[in-house]
């Protein structure tokens, strides 16, 4: 575009009109909108003449009607080629032709003039490095346009065309993404350098601007393809697997079952079983029924605790402290465990001395010593004491209950191939306790049965000995699990049952009944506390009276342990909670006047010492499983025929003793002052109450033998005396067995004299001395003895010589 310079005048006067932020070079062409009343004046006015105006910035944009000290005094001539008026505005097409410095400003009335002078390029010190900027420039500008810079065409073609260097300046700087007071500057430096250098300033900042755009842009657009692939594939593995009949919801299974066999830390081959059978159930179907089975197989595979241990620590003293904070006197049965700990600590310092010694060794997990065997019956603290234990060694406790197990696949677990199947109640305890060395508890071991469905025994013998245990195989795991860390101990109300073999393997340690005092100590101290704590009472403030408690003992409880005794404790604590919820009472003391309130009409009423010396009945002394009972023998002789009845539920053993009882009874008739043939005009009847109780044994020979000749001579028996032993036709009293429960029983029930045969005495030893201390025991050797002890006065016609015995036929009924 030809810019006329010489054809300007020196100074002329001209409409000027202000741009509030913009500036338009000479040699460049530029749409503007007016709409102000004195620009519409002054470029009407210019228009009608040279169509020449002035074109200059407002130094502030925000003035609204300039004045001339608001303007810059360096501006351009522009000629108005084109101009168009709607609506209130003028859009014009002008042509900026040269620099002018504004000289004098006249306000005048419709709109701005000034005296102009041209305000030409300083051309001098003008050097080659003029042409390296403009070539410089030039290619800046190329590399902007690729890199995303709109220009208008013409412009851009206009300045790629050969160019002087000052109004190429002027060009590139119209075009230039700068700012207004930019664009001033521009058109303010007149030396033709110096603007090159400006300009070119100007566009290598834009340039850096624009690459990093396009970069910013590429990155965002890679992100955006990233995950628009990523989308795209996951729906096609979507398809894939729908297609395919599977779900999603089974990979992420799958996934799932890895990471926990990855966690589970199992043992190689159990791992590399465990992987198998997931690569088993990732290709099945999900439709396919075995695919729950192997699952469910897997579920039990990585939540056995494979790798997962408590410390193998025992502290003595911690553990001496433990056992006597949580239990109360069983002082012999505590030295006994501690003795045992003794014993694990020292193998299991043993085992780490010799690990240490070779680091490559296999590490090796402490067997217990033996297996502990609790015997004693329910309630005397054998499960509490195996917490105490489990909490002595910090040592997760499990507690399984073998009692009526009869089927070998309890312990041992079923083939996978049932429909159901599990593992045995081994590995469930094991799963449950979370750890591989808890302290396991086989309640009940002597109820375990066997039957055409296998042998328990079998099994837990391998479970419990350690020269198998360390790879226990339970037939659902298939895999075999190490058991040689777990304190096996095991618990039985009576030795008799357990099978030979499996009690070879046991370390036997009795617990006996508690006497009423014990229970005493031992509610007082213990359970009061823990049925309060249990019943949320703490902070109330209640008290038990010693007497309340004693008749809760005596009237309520019946029982070689405590179990009943605790229960009836937390009834008590049951009611006063409701109360106290209900009443808002705070402070409660359960007095003896309290207790049938609580609790009831007595359940027990018959004591030994409030009963009296009864005529044909005697006190025997018994055992069951639930420890020593004493046992009233009654007889009852009514005209009759020789009929000898005998209830009570007796087992034939017993029916036995009764029918020998009647036969020596019999025969040394006329020593108890009777008629040979007594027997012909009676019906005798033997009963033992508590009749819905079975009862069996010979122990109750002497006992009914006393009763039956009590009921003959009409000479009561002496209610404090208990009595057991077998008896013979001659009249001999033998030796039985239980006499330790028997005699705590006999004890706890007020009984002040205990006869026994002789070949019993030994069996006395076992008994702790603040029982034996409270009794008077006789030993006999026969049953003379025993009329003389029991009876109230001895029967007149004892001949202490036996006699000749005649054979009877008895019929029983
Ligand atoms: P077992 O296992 O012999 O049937 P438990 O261990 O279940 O008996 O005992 C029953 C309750 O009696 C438990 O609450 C227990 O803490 C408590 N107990 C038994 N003996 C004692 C004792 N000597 N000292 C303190 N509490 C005892």
């Amino acid at each position: 575009m030809p810019i006329l310079l010489s054809q300007q005048p020196k100074e002329k006067k001209m409409p000027v009109i202000p741009l509030r932020d913009g500036v338009v070079f000479p040699g460049t062409e530029a749409v503007l909108t007016f709409g102000r009343a004195r620009s519409l004046a002054a470029i009407e006015a210019a228009f009608a003449k040279d169509k020449l105006i002035v074109i200059t910035m407002q130094k502030s944009p925000v003035v609204a009607d300039p004045l001339a000290s608001d303007l810059h005094t360096i501006g351009t001539v522009c000629q108005i080629d084109r101009m168009l008026k709607a609506d209130g505005e003028i859009n014009a097409l002008v042509k900026g032709l040269y620099r002018v410095k504004i000289k004098l400003f006249d306000e005048g009335t419709s709109y701005l003039s000034a005296q102009v002078s041209e305000y030409p390029d300083d051309t001098t010190n003008i050097t080659e490095e003029i042409t390296a900027l403009s070539n410089h420039i030039i290619n800046q500008l190329r590399y902007a346009v690729n890199l995303g810079k709109s220009v208008d065409f013409l412009a851009f073609m206009n300045i790629m065309s050969k160019n002087d260097p000052g109004s190429l300046a002027n060009q590139v700087a119209a075009v230039l993404e700068i700012k207004a007071t930019e664009r001033q500057e521009v058109l303010e430096t007149i030396n033709v350098n110096k603007r090159l250098e400006l300009v070119s300033s100007y566009i290598t900042k834009e340039t850096k601007v624009l690459e990093l755009e396009k970069k910013i842009a590429s990155k965002t657009q890679e992100q955006f393809n990233k995950s628009i692939r990523d989308t795209v594939l996951r729906e096609r593995i979507k398809t894939i697997e729908k297609e395919l009949g599977e779900d999603s919801e089974e990979n992420r299974e799958v996934r799932e079952l890895l990471d926990k066999i990855r966690k589970a830390k199992m043992p190689e081959d159990v791992d590399k079983k465990a992987k198998k059978e997931l690569k088993k159930l990732s290709q099945m179907s999900s439709y396919n029924p075995e695919a729950s089975y192997v699952r469910s197989y897997l579920d039990w595979l990585v939540e056995v605790p494979w790798s997962v241990e408590s410390p193998n620590n025992v502290d003595m003293q911690e553990a001496e402290k433990i056992l006597n904070e949580d239990h109360f006197g069983l002082k012999k049965i505590k030295e006994r465990i501690l003795e045992y700990l003794a014993v694990m600590k020292l193998k299991n310092e043993k085992i780490k001395n010799t690990q240490n010694n070779a680091k490559d060794a296999p590490k090796k997990t402490v067997n217990a010593p033996t297996i502990l065997c609790f015997v004693g019956p329910p309630g005397v603290g054998k499960t509490s004491i195996g917490k105490s234990i489990a909490k002595a060694l910090g040592r997760k406790f499990i507690k399984i209950s073998l009692g009526g197990l009869r089927d070998e696949a309890e312990i041992r677990g079923h083939r996978r191939t049932y429909v159901g199947a599990l593992p045995g109640r081994i590995i469930q305890g094991i799963k449950q306790a979370g750890t591989k060395n808890p302290v396991f508890m086989l309640d009940e071991i002597d109820k375990v049965g066997s039957d055409f469905r296998g042998d328990p025994s079998a099994a837990l013998l391998e479970a419990l000995d350690p020269e198998q245990n360390f790879a226990f195989s339970d037939h659902y795991l298939d895999v075999p699990f190490d058991l040689s860390g777990v304190m096996f101990i095991t618990t039985c109300n009576i030795l008799d049952t357990i099978p030979p073999a499996l009690r070879d393997r046991l370390e036997i340690i009795h617990f006996a009944g508690y006497t009423e005092d014990e229970k005493f100590a031992i509610a007082k101290n213990y359970l009061i506390d823990k049925q309060i704590e249990m019943h949320g009472l703490s902070d109330i403030n209640i008290k038990i009276d010693d007497n309340a408690l004693k008749l809760i003992i005596r009237r309520y409880t019946r029982e070689a342990g405590v179990r009943t005794l605790e229960r009836e404790i937390a009834r008590v604590c049951r009611k006063i909670a409701r109360n106290i919820a209900t009443k808002k009472q705070e402070k409660v003391t359960v007095k003896v006047s309290d207790i049938s309130t609580y609790l009831g009409p007595y359940k027990f009423s018959s004591y030994l010492a409030e009963k009296k010396d009864e005529i044909g009945m005697s006190t025997g002394l018994a055992w069951t499983e639930a420890g020593g009972e004493i046992l009233f023998i009654e007889v009852a002789l009514m005209p009759g025929r020789g009929n000898l009845t005998l209830t009570g539920q007796l087992g034939n053993v017993m029916k036995e003793s009764c029918q020998a009882a009647l036969s020596y009874v019999r025969s040394r008739a006329g020593a108890f002052g009777l008629s040979d043939r007594f027997y012909q005009k009676l019906d005798i009847h033997v009963h033992v109450p508590e009749g819905a109780v079975p009862k069996d044994g010979p122990s109750a020979g002497i006992a009914i033998t006393t009763a039956l000749v009590s009921a003959l001579t009409k000479i009561p028996v002496r209610k404090d005396v208990g009595m057991t032993g077998e008896v013979t036709l001659r009249g001999r009293a033998l030796e039985i067995g239980g006499i330790k429960e028997k005699v705590i029983a006999a004890h706890r029930a007020g009984i002040k004299k205990i006869i026994l045969p002789k070949e019993n005495k030994k069996d006395l030893e076992e008994i702790p001395d603040y029982i034996t201390k409270d009794l008077k025991f006789v030993f006999v050797d026969h049953m003379d003895q025993v009329l003389n002890e029991a009876m109230v006065k001895i029967p007149k016609l004892i001949i202490p010589k036996p006699v000749h015995i005649p054979l009877i036929k008895e019929s029983i009924n």
